[in-house]
C-alpha cells in the first residue's frame, strides 16, 4: 500500500455484483509504506502523550477535552480524508484507520468524537459540488472544529428510511423540523450533516441530506447523555425548529439521501472497526503485562494454560480484525463497493473488542473490576462499538442478505 494508492477517489461504482469479490484477488497487499508508518507513529505518540494522561479524568467527568481537537488539528490528525485542496489531509480511509486504531487505544470516547466528525464530513467528500466544498469545507477545515452526523431519531434507529425530521421546500430554503437523538459532538459541532425527509410516506426515496450550521435560528441541543462508556464524547439530542436551511446546502439530489447515507456508512465502518482493534489491542496488552506480574500459587498467572489460552485467543482476534479492517478501508479507497467487507470488519472487530475486554477484566480478577485499573473502561467503551454506526445485528443482516442474494 502506498500513500498515493490510498488517495480518496471522487468516483465509485455501485455494482453490487462486485461486492463479494475477494479483496485478495484485487491485489490487496497489507504492508505499510514509510509514510503510513510515520503517520501511525505520530498518532501513537499523540495517544501516549496527550490522550492517555487525561482519558480516565475525561471518562469520570464527561468533560470534552477540547484542547485535544486543537492539538490534533495542528498536527494533521483530523480531517484526514478531506481532499488537500479543501484543507484536509488528502489521504484515504486506510490511513484514517491507522490513526483510528492508535487514538482509540488511548481513549475510545475521545476518538469517537473524531470519527463522528469524519462521518459528518464524508457526505460532503462524496457528494458536495466544488462550490459547496469552497463554501462549507474550506472554512470548516481552517479552524480546529468537529462535525456531527445527525441520522438517529427517537423513532428511527436501525430503520434509516423511517426518519421523520421534515425538510419542507420553501423557495430557496428548506424549513427543517425534527429531533435527532444520540448525536456525537451534538453540543460542540460546528457543522451538522442532517438526514431529513421530504415526505415520510416516500421512505428511502424521500430522504435528503442537508448541511446545517449550528448558529442558524431554530437549532438547539438537549442535555448531555450520561453514558455507560465512551463518556468523554459529547452525545446529545439536536433539535431543529423551523430552521431555514438554504437549498444550496443540500448534498446531492432530492431523494438521493438514502444512497448517500449508505455510501457514507460503508466507508466509515472501517474506521469504527479500526477503533475496535485499538480498544482490543490495548486490553490485550494490559492483560498480558498483568499476567506476567501477578503471582498466585507461587507463580505468575501467565504460567497457567488457562490464562495463556485467553491471551492467545485475544491475539488471534486482534490480528484477524486488523486485517479485515485494512481490507475494508483499502476497498473504500479503491472506489470498490465494500458493504460486505465493511460490515464483516465492523461486526467482527466490535465483537472481538467486547470479548477481549471482558476476558481482560477476568485476567485481572477482582482488580479488573476496579476503576484504578484500565480494563473496566475498555469493557464499557467496547460495548458501544457493537451498537453505533449500525448495530452488529444490522451488520449481520447486510452480510447475510449479500450472501443469499
Ligand atoms: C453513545 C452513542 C452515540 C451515537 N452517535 C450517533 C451519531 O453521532 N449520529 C447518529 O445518527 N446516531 C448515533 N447514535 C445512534 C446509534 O447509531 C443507534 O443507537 C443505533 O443505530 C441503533 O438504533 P436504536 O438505538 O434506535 O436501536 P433500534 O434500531 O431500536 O434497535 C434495538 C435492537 O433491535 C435490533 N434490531 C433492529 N432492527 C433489527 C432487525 N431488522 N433485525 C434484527 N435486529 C434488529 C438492534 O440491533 C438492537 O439490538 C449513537 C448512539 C449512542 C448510544
Amino acid at each position: 500500500m502506498t500513500t498515493e494508492g490510498c488517495k480518496r477517489p471522487r468516483t465509485h461504482f455501485h455494482d453490487i455484483s462486485g461486492a463479494l469479490a475477494s479483496a485478495t484477488e484485487l491485489m490487496f497487499n497489507p504492508s505499510l509504506s514509510d509514510e503510513q508508518k510515520a503517520l501511525r507513529e505520530l498518532a501513537r505518540q499523540f495517544a501516549h502523550n496527550e490522550i492517555v494522561p487525561i482519558a480516565a479524568e475525561a471518562d469520570r467527568t464527561q468533560q470534552y477535552p477540547w484542547e485535544l481537537v486543537e492539538k490534533a488539528h495542528s498536527i494533521g490528525l483530523i480531517n484526514i480524508t478531506v481532499p488537500e485542496e479543501y484543507g484536509g489531509g488528502g489521504l484515504g480511509h486506510f490511513e484514517d484507520c491507522l490513526v483510528a486504531e492508535e487514538l482509540a487505544a488511548g481513549c475510545a470516547g475521545i476518538y469517537s468524537s473524531f470519527v463522528a466528525s469524519t462521518l459528518g464530513l464524508t457526505p460532503l467528500n462524496i457528494a458536495a459540488t466544488p462550490e459547496q466544498m469552497q463554501h462549507l469545507m474550506i472554512p470548516f477545515c481552517a479552524e480546529p472544529a468537529l462535525a456531527s452526523f445527525c441520522l438517529t431519531e427517537p423513532g428511527a434507529g436501525s430503520d434509516v428510511a423511517s426518519v421523520r425530521t421534515r425538510a419542507k421546500p420553501d423557495g430557496k430554503f428548506y424549513i427543517l423540523n425534527g429531533n435527532k437523538r444520540f448525536i456525537t459532538n451534538g453540543g460542540v459541532a460546528k457543522l451538522y450533516t442532517v438526514i431529513a425527509t421530504l415526505d415520510p410516506s416516500l421512505r428511502h426515496r424521500g430522504l435528503v441530506v442537508l448541511v446545517v450550521p449550528p448558529d442558524l435560528a431554530g437549532v438547539s441541543v438537549g442535555k448531555k447523555e450520561d453514558k455507560m462508556g465512551q463518556r468523554a464524547a459529547d452525545t446529545r439530542e439536536v433539535i431543529f425548529e423551523d430552521v431555514r436551511v438554504p437549498v444550496a446546502n443540500r448534498l446531492g439530489e432530492e431523494g438521493g439521501g438514502f444512497a448517500l447515507v449508505m455510501d457514507t456508512l460503508n466507508r466509515i465502518r472501517a474506521e469504527v472497526a479500526a477503533a475496535a482493534v485499538g480498544v482490543a489491542q490495548a486490553a490485550m496488552q494490559a492483560a498480558t503485562e498483568y499476567a506476567k506480574e501477578r503471582e498466585q500459587f507461587g507463580q505468575p498467572i501467565a504460567s497457567y494454560q488457562g490464562i495463556q489460552f485467553k491471551l492467545a485467543d485475544m491475539a488471534i482476534k486482534v490480528e484477524a480484525a486488523r486485517l479485515l479492517t485494512w481490507q475494508a478501508a483499502w476497498m473504500a479507497d479503491q472506489g470498490l463497493h465494500n458493504s460486505y467487507e465493511s460490515a464483516i470488519a465492523k461486526c467482527f472487530a466490535a465483537d472481538s473488542a467486547m470479548q477481549i475486554a471482558i476476558d481482560a477484566v477476568q485476567v485481572f480478577g477482582g482488580y479488573g473490576y476496579i476503576k484504578e485499573y484500565p480494563v473496566e473502561k475498555y469493557m464499557r467503551d467496547a460495548k458501544l462499538l457493537q451498537i453505533y454506526e449500525g448495530t452488529n445485528e444490522i451488520q449481520r443482516l447486510v452480510i447475510s442478505r449479500l450472501l443469499l442474494s
